[in-house]
């Protein structure tokens, strides 16, 4: 199930975002017209976010799909027990998107 406005990914069962406060959709239809590839793997949410705004700056869509349990509940932190966020982009903009993000420094603990 995805979030229509912020377009998290949630756990089946979830049936409203958190954040946004707007029901899930069971697909994007803008996520489902490209082929997405994994760019970088996060320990954790924040990160992921932060890399995603960066990207999408750069006129990159990029999407994160990772623990979702923690954000259903609104708990956002660096060190969820086992939680990970994989931060997806498009195929065709998968090297620009690596390129801009080996550029941020963004520190992880
Ligand atoms: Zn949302």
């Amino acid at each position: 199930m995805f979030c229509p406005e912020c377009k998290s990914e949630f756990e089946n069962g979830i049936i409203h975002c958190h954040d946004c406060g707007v029901s899930l959709v069971e697909s994007l239809p803008e996520l489902a017209g490209f082929k997405w590839k994994v760019v970088k793997q996060y320990s954790g949410y924040i990160p992921a976010e932060m890399a995603k705004e960066v990207l999408e700056g750069n006129s990159i869509p990029a999407f994160i799909k990772g623990d979702f349990i923690s954000t259903a509940y609104g708990v956002r932190t660096w060190d969820i027990a086992g939680g990970k966020a994989v931060l997806f982009v498009p195929k065709e903009d998968l090297e620009k998107a690596k390129t801009i993000i080996d550029e941020m420094t963004v520190d992880e603990p």
